[in-house]
């Protein structure tokens, strides 16, 4: 394998929104859809452990020796869209406030809410991550993989994708998702589109603590409940590990206080599930994605 694209000892703190993580023992950043299989096949072939990361924007990384292959999509940028159909096929690393912006700018409507997310497309879909009732598997249409075992290329239609509240069947099988193609609703008012994309972000700036170091949500929400409520009613805002804190702006929020360590974080998690464990008698299952714990995940 070509050694350009290949690293040793990669602080993956660099690659979280949290920034924290641990060493990879292999990174690489592959620029297309050959580099990408190539190195699936090479962690494949040597029995390494291979991990896809996007932007880790819902990862808590520990901070210890991450032993195989760590792949981040983020230079997987290829997009192309359809202005008439409204037919958009996009590679993986794709950042979702990327798409929404381009959406919006060719008049396709439905991807407004996903200014705010500042996660790849791989990441999204493989999280379903979304905003209320909406999220990207409502556009999809069909999902590129590589699978990391046998290696063999797949697309995957959408009624053949189980997603669930933050959950795809993405998260129980070993498929590395390196490009999606989606329908959005063509012909929409170009001013309209622009200004709502714009609005739906600045709302996300002002409710949530996108000037901090953080994961985003920490928690899913309850059935009929919301993890920030409950968090906020105990009056836990403020409330620190270390350098990790509860934002005082948005309850579900862990912000890095700069100094903070994969352990703090982590501790922090476990207190507030016991806390609210004790008093309210709910458990609270985290939606980040963790790697190096033991945590099931
Ligand atoms: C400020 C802020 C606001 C946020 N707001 C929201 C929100 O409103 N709604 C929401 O749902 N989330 C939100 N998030 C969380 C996060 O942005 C989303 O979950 C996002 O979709 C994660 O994408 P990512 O590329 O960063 O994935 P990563 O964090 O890099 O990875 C997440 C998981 O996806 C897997 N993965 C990533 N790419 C691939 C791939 N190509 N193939 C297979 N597996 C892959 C990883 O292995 C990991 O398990 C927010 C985060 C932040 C920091």
């Amino acid at each position: 394998m070509n050694k350009k694209n290949f690293s040793e000892n990669c602080d993956l703190s660099f690659y979280t929104t949290i920034k924290v993580g641990g060493i990879a023992e292999y990174f690489a950043e592959p620029r297309n859809m050959q580099e990408f299989s190539d190195l699936i096949k090479w962690a494949n072939l040597n029995e390494q452990r291979c991990q896809i990361i996007g932007a880790g924007s819902n990862l808590l990384i520990n901070n210890i020796f991450i032993k195989g292959l760590v792949i981040c999509t983020k230079k997987l940028k290829g997009l192309m869209i359809e202005p008439n159909s409204g037919i958009v096929e996009a590679e993986a690393g794709v950042m979702l406030p990327t798409l929404s912006n381009t959406l919006a700018k060719n008049g396709l409507q439905g991807g407004e809410w996903a200014v705010g997310i500042p996660g790849t497309l791989g990441g999204a879909i493989y999280m379903n991550a979304g905003t209320g009732n909406l999220s990207l598997a409502k556009n999809l249409i069909s999902v590129k993989v590589i699978n990391n075992k046998t290696r063999e290329k797949l697309e995957i239609y959408k009624k053949d994708i189980n997603f669930k509240y933050r959950f795809s069947s993405f998260q129980s099988n070993d498929l590395a998702i390196i490009s999606a193609k989606l329908h959005f609703e063509p012909n929409g008012n170009l001013e309209k589109l622009i200004e709502t994309t714009k609005n739906n972000l600045k709302l996300k700036t002002e409710t949530q603590p996108y000037h901090l170091p953080s994961f985003g949500s920490v928690f899913k929400n309850p059935e009929n409940n919301y993890a920030a409520k409950i968090i906020d009613d105990m009056g836990l805002k403020g409330f620190q590990i270390g350098g990790a804190e509860i934002s005082t702006m948005h309850a579900n929020f862990i912000v890095n206080n700069s100094s903070a360590s994969s352990k703090d974080i982590f501790e922090l998690i476990t207190v507030i599930q016991q806390k609210v464990l004790q008093k309210k008698g709910i458990y609270l299952q985290p939606e980040v994605r963790m790697i190096g714990f033991e945590y099931p995940n």
